[in-house]
């Protein structure tokens, strides 16, 4: 019988009940052991050292490799681990073609870590299907996106970029962050490498740092294997077990936070307070049609700007249900200012010419009661605009 993902996942991955053989225990259990007894002198057991491999982990990356289709998946410590580890598949004077409104510790990672080993780059608008079919070199081996983006939530062309890729020779990476798993498959659409901050959504508690990896071809598969080997950029044992914790609960948090966020969003579009709304289940979003092509929920994060004349910080200072902070994706409502803090190493005349302005808020929907969430957004709006008037 085959179950759908939520069923799996309430099921910390395993499709029946689980329990584990000796005790009967529900969950999956932590084997804090970094290493294990061997029988045999001339043939290892299943498990030798636990940066190589570790059961609890080894369940946690069956978990994300079914949840995405694909065959293999890997645990690291961050996000960042998972997407740096990755690009370790490629050699010097290979060629990155990446979106312009990539993850910061990403663009990072491309501009000051892999250009020390000339692995160069060019940045795109990976919503420009021919500027990034000009950016294409000889030596290009991967086209990078991450979609939806941030802070913007502009929509890539999966199926569009995986063509042009696959008619040039290069490898796919997507950052699949923000949709999850549970409402966008790249695998399926062609994408060789997907990539997550489980920090965010799948862990979903703002509790631990964890990235994940899966891929469906064998050759990248064996690469990734070992470059999580020798890198070791592993995810600790304990954390393994609470990200699987966490994503049994993904499927009610994620449309419950998005319901809301849909909510929010149609308020927020029509509020005169609001100069611009960025979300992609809205209609007027440019990218709408394209992501409901290939996703099948427009997400709980989205984006807000204020009118000119209404005090950024006054505003600030009366919303008192999320929290002010970075990060996303957590069972509490999140509001975050990226002029200061995502976007804050970013020129003012670049980020303002990319429309994130100083009057620009992020806001990643908790599952707080959405009339809660509402009133404190609609008062903190009132606040601060009597006080400028
Ligand atoms: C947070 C984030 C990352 C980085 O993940 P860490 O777990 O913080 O290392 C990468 N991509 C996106 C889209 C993110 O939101």
């Amino acid at each position: 019988m085959t179950y759908k993902k939520q069923t799996t996942l309430a099921h910390g991955g395993h499709h029946q009940g689980y329990h584990e053989e000796a005790t009967g225990a529900v969950n999956t259990p932590i084997y804090l052991s970094s290493t294990f007894h061997q029988k045999q002198l001339n043939e290892m057991g299943p498990y030798d050292y636990t940066r190589s491999g570790n059961p609890t982990r080894t369940q946690l990356e069956k978990t994300i490799a079914s949840l995405e289709n694909g065959t293999d998946g890997f645990a690291f410590s961050s996000g960042m681990a998972a997407i740096s580890s990755a690009f370790m598949l490629l050699h010097s004077n290979d060629h990155i073609v990446i979106s312009k409104d990539v993850y910061g510790g990403t663009f990072r990672c491309v501009t000051q870590l892999l250009s020390q080993f000339s692995i160069s780059h060019t940045f795109v608008d990976m919503t420009d299907i021919d500027e990034v079919a000009r950016a294409i070199q000889s030596n290009t081996r991967v086209i990078y996106m991450e979609t939806p983006a941030n802070p913007l939530l502009q929509i890539t062309d999966i199926r569009a970029i995986v063509a042009l890729a696959k008619e040039n020779n290069c490898y796919t990476y997507l950052d699949n962050t923000f949709m999850t798993p549970l409402h966008q498959q790249p695998l399926d659409l062609g994408v060789d490498i997907v990539l997550h901050s489980a920090t965010k959504f799948l862990s979903g508690h703002s509790d631990i740092v964890a990235g994940l990896a899966v891929t469906k071809d064998n050759r990248l598969a064996e690469k990734l294997s070992f470059v999580q080997n020798t890198y070791g950029a592993v995810l600790s044992v304990q954390d393994c077990y609470q990200l699987l914790q966490g994503m049994k609960t993904l499927e009610p948090r994620f449309n419950k936070s998005t319901r809301s966020a849909q909510q929010i969003a149609e308020h927020l579009s029509n509020h005169t307070s609001i100069e611009n709304i960025y979300y992609p289940g809205l209609a007027s979003h440019p990218g709408a049609d394209v992501h409901a092509s290939q996703s099948t929920s427009p997400g709980a994060v989205l984006s807000f700007e204020l009118k000119k004349g209404i005090d950024v910080q006054q505003f600030a200072n009366h919303v008192s249900l999320p929290v002010i902070a970075v990060s996303l994706g957590a069972v509490e409502s999140i509001l975050s200012y990226p002029a200061t803090m995502s976007h804050a190493a970013m020129p003012v005349e670049e980020r303002e010419a990319r429309g994130i302005s100083d009057r620009l808020f992020r806001l990643s929907v908790g599952i707080e009661d959405v009339e809660d969430l509402l009133n404190d957004l609609e008062n903190a709006l009132n606040q601060s605009t009597a006080v400028k008037l």
